[in-house]
């Protein structure tokens, strides 16, 4: 495919983006690099489409005529409000403010949309990938490119794989759930009798198994992320209260290891993972309320604590958590290997692990960060790690922080919505 930035250079050497037009090595070449630049135009597929300064349209090739439905002769001189129509995926149409034919003429810069549906003459709606690339003289966008593609096909495609995806898993669940319950079944000495090795065979079968559910549910979850069917009910939660309730919860499994925890709020430690103050004293900590669903909040942490747990092998995990006016921000950090820097920026890719001797032997599927990844940005947030080799590692997570006030009028209206439900629709939720 052409890309935005070929076709604006093409402009460029044709002389129509050119701010000195009269420069005489290129008007030699002008017809020839005319006729190169009308060829290509004229046969590629994808829709190319010059506005001007006022946003009229100069030209319109053949592709954005097929695509679009208009005829290009008829095209040429309108306006781009009345010819690419763009609506979301609500069925809105974009306002002037959001729409990109008209905001690139303020910011000047290349833009590229992805999840636009273009209005056709016939008022269809096609998904297409648009570029928008702004020509600039003396600091005045005098024009803009277009470059449009139909994904229509492509994006059927990837909803058949994400159906698949998801068929396949939650098929494939109830079976290894079966498996696995009929394995630990034969594990239990109260039920079954088994030697030894019949005993060491079982438990690595009964592993693999955990490990394949696993994998079966995070396919599953990812494939839902993915095309935005995560379920998600948010609600003002005060993440004080509530990552020390979750620190509790998870305490045992580092315990369990031999790892130390703790919950650490803004510079005051708690010595515990019951978040008691230390000492006798009552530290008084600032309410870091955000607009989250608690259980998808729970995935994200439980998913963290799993990690740093499983990959580290002596110290402490700590859950801590602070804030500015703007944010609430909490972590989940560790003594343990630490992310070679090479490898951090691609930690949150689907089936990303490092691979070191820890992943080779530690069971893992690679989604969980990018599943971690997908909830954040369900709620604005953004998930990051910091880390050195040989001194572990620390995932942050940064969300919009709601005032107290702000707060108080959601819950109030959850209370509400809660009260006006039908008794029926409570009981089966
Ligand atoms: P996995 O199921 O492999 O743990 P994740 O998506 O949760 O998948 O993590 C991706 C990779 O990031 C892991 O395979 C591991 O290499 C690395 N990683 C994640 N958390 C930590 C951590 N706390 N310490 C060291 N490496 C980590």
């Amino acid at each position: 495919m052409l890309s935005g930035n070929f076709v604006v250079a093409m402009f460029k050497l044709s002389g129509l983006g050119k701010k000195n037009a009269h420069n005489t090595a290129l008007a030699a070449n002008l017809k020839n690099e005319q006729q190169k630049f009308e060829l290509i135009v004229n046969t590629i597929e994808d829709g190319v489409v010059l506005l001007d300064a006022e946003g009229v349209i100069q030209l319109f090739n053949p592709g954005a005529g097929k695509i679009s439905g208009w005829d290009p002769d008829e095209a040429c001189g309108l306006s781009s409000k009345s010819v690419l129509k763009l609506v979301d995926n609500k069925n809105q149409l974009y306002s002037d403010e959001a729409n990109p034919f008209l905001t690139v003429f303020q910011t000047g810069e290349v833009t590229k949309h992805d999840d636009a549906l273009l209005l056709t003459k016939s008022g269809s709606q096609l998904p297409v990938s648009i570029q928008i690339s702004p020509l600039v003289t003396n600091d005045t966008v005098t024009a803009a490119v277009v470059v449009f593609r139909d994904v229509e096909q492509e994006r059927a495609e990837e909803q058949r794989r994400a159906d698949f995806i998801s068929t396949a898993s939650h098929e494939m669940r109830t079976p290894v759930a079966a498996i696995e319950g009929y394995l630990a079944l034969a594990l239990n000495n109260k039920v079954t009798t088994i030697d030894n090795r019949a005993r060491n065979y079982l438990e690595k079968a009964h592993a693999s198994t955990q490990h394949l559910g696993q994998l079966f549910q995070d396919l599953l979850t990812s494939a839902k992320a993915e095309d935005g069917r995560l379920s998600s009910r948010p609600v003002a939660v005060e993440m004080g209260s509530y990552l020390e309730q979750l620190t509790g919860d998870l305490k045992f499994a580092a315990e369990k290891k031999g790892l130390f925890m703790e919950f650490v709020v803004g510079s005051s430690r708690n010595k515990d993972a019951s978040g008691g103050a230390t000492g006798g004293e009552r530290v008084v900590r600032p309410l870091y309320y955000t607009l989250v669903d608690p259980d998808r909040v729970r995935e994200v942490v439980t998913n963290l604590f799993d990690n740093a747990v499983k990959y580290t092998d002596s110290g402490k995990v700590s859950i801590g958590l602070t804030g500015d006016d703007q944010v609430v921000q909490f972590y989940v950090r560790d003594t343990g290997p630490g992310i070679p820097a090479e490898d951090a920026p691609h930690l949150f890719q689907k089936f990303y692990r490092v691979d070191n001797s820890a992943t080779r032997t530690i069971g893992g599927t690679g989604l969980g960060l990018f599943i971690c990844q997908k909830i954040v940005e369900l709620y604005h947030g953004r998930i990051w790690v910091e880390s050195e080799v040989g001194k572990g590692s620390t995932f942050f997570i940064n969300f919009p922080r709601l005032t107290t006030q702000q707060a108080a009028e959601h819950q109030a209206a959850e209370a509400k919505s809660t009260e006006l439900q039908p008794i029926n629709s409570l009981a089966s939720s």
